[in-house]
């Protein structure tokens, strides 16, 4: 099976009941200033190369963002502050993107999440979240090959990140280490080393507050790049 293979039986899901009827309510009704827009409003699919070395996990799509878009972090604000990041650490081809047919290109780097739909309130639940741990279990191995860090953006990220790789047989330590912006953990398997780096999320709520900065991410893009050799 490819990357490729999987979007595209990811985005016909219909696993959970609450989800499809959010994202295909926000479609419908739309925010007044996407009114003469099509929403996606269906399972938003991971964002770059297949054999990506920095694999980067969020939490879910954004309802007028990647929901909005069809493409991860493109459409809202807090995809805003990340492609700017990814741009600056020479990850991204462009600074600022609008739609999934912009030309935007992630260089070595792949975005994904833990839930593929967008949640009311950006609160997925757990049942969701592990309904959707399929999916993000068989992209991972699918990058395992290249893959060598991993960026997980907010707590969320970080426990659906780990659980995922000790899904997979890694060995992630117990107990699991604790989020904190600017963490690492080194993961193990078959003499295969991952190196986990934790940001805080993108969210405005961080990022209007100041409390995670532009250069703040950028510092952990940074280490993640170095990482795996990019
Ligand atoms: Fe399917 Fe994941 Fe969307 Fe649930 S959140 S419907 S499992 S793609």
């Amino acid at each position: 099976r490819t990357i490729a293979a999987l979007d595209a039986d990811l985005v016909d899901c219909r696993a959970c009941p609450r989800l499809v009827a959010w994202r295909e309510q926000v479609a419908h009704e739309k925010r007044a200033a996407f009114a003469d827009q099509t929403y996606w409003g269906r399972p938003v699919p991971g964002f770059g190369p297949d054999d990506a070395r920095v694999v980067i996990l969020g939490l879910a799509p954004a309802a007028h963002g990647g929901n909005r878009t069809g493409r991860m972090f493109t459409g809202d604000q807090s995809g805003d502050v990340l492609f700017r990041a990814l741009y600056d650490t020479g990850l991204a081809s462009q600074p600022t993107v609008v739609s999934a047919d912009d030309g935007t290109e992630l260089y070595g780097v792949r975005m994904t999440a833990p839930v593929h739909c967008a949640p009311p309130q950006n609160k997925p639940t757990v049942a969701e979240r592990d309904r959707c741990a399929r999916w993000l279990d068989a992209e991972l191995e699918l990058l395992m090959p290249t893959l060598r860090s991993v960026v997980v953006l907010g707590a969320f990220g970080w426990q659906a990140g780990l659980r995922a790789f000790a899904d997979l047989g890694w060995e992630v330590g117990r107990p699991r280490p604790k989020f904190a912006h600017g963490a690492r953990t080194v993961i193990r398997r078959d003499h295969r080393e991952l190196t986990v780096f934790a940001s805080y999320h993108v969210s405005q709520h961080n990022t209007f507050t100041g409390r995670l900065t532009p250069d703040m991410l950028v510092e952990v893009l940074t280490a993640a790049a170095e990482n795996a050799g990019l």
